[in-house]
């Protein structure tokens, strides 16, 4: 097991004093850098840095950052939450690292995709059906995270399968919907 222990820090945003959701950093004894590109090759939506060593990622509402010596997530709600968050983070990265001669490591840095890029692969039919008014609002929102894929009942359709699973490889945190 690469991690087994860590230090606990939690605390409230710097630039959200007096916030009730808090921000919670694992400080670890060991270095995980060379997790860091198996992880780039299997999250879904991370973004690697290699030449600032770290990888961001979101997942359920969290932000999350992983670093050499210590693992960080955002929007936790007490002490107890942030350890089921953190615990499972380091889980995620020991059972990473065990798996790591069945994977190919990406060093590469991918780019987060613009509300274009989403744009042009939602079926542009501006139906509504969404909550929208149109797709490119609808496109504005699954990026920053305010909406899910499956909010669009049209990408649902068959026809519309292989755009669906290309947007489901570029969005952050899309859950993969069947
Ligand atoms: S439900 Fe889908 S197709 Fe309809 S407006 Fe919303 S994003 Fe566009």
């Amino acid at each position: 097991m690469l991690i087994d222990t860590y230090d606990l820090d939690i605390f409230t945003p710097p630039c959200e004093p007096g916030a009730e959701r808090y921000s919670a950093v694992a400080r670890l004894v060991v270095d995980i850098s060379h997790v860091l590109p198996y992880l780039n090759a299997t999250l879904r939506g991370a973004i690697y840095h290699q030449e600032a060593n770290a990888l961001t990622w979101k997942k359920g509402g969290h932000n999350i950052a992983f670093h050499a010596f210590e693992i960080a997530t955002s929007n936790v709600v007490d002490r107890d939450g942030a350890i089921k968050e953190l615990d499972g983070l380091v889980e995620l990265v020991n059972r990473t690292w065990e798996r790591r001669s069945e994977l190919s490591p990406n060093f590469k840095r991918r780019r987060r995709p613009t509300p274009m890029d989403v744009y042009k692969l939602l079926p542009q039919t501006n139906c509504k059906q969404c909550g929208e008014q149109t797709c490119f609002i609808f496109a504005l929102k699954l990026s920053a995270g305010q909406h899910q894929l499956a909010d669009c009942p049209v990408i649902l359709e068959q026809e519309h399968d292989d755009k669906r699973r290309q947007l489901e490889q570029i969005v952050i945190d899309a859950p993969a919907i069947r």
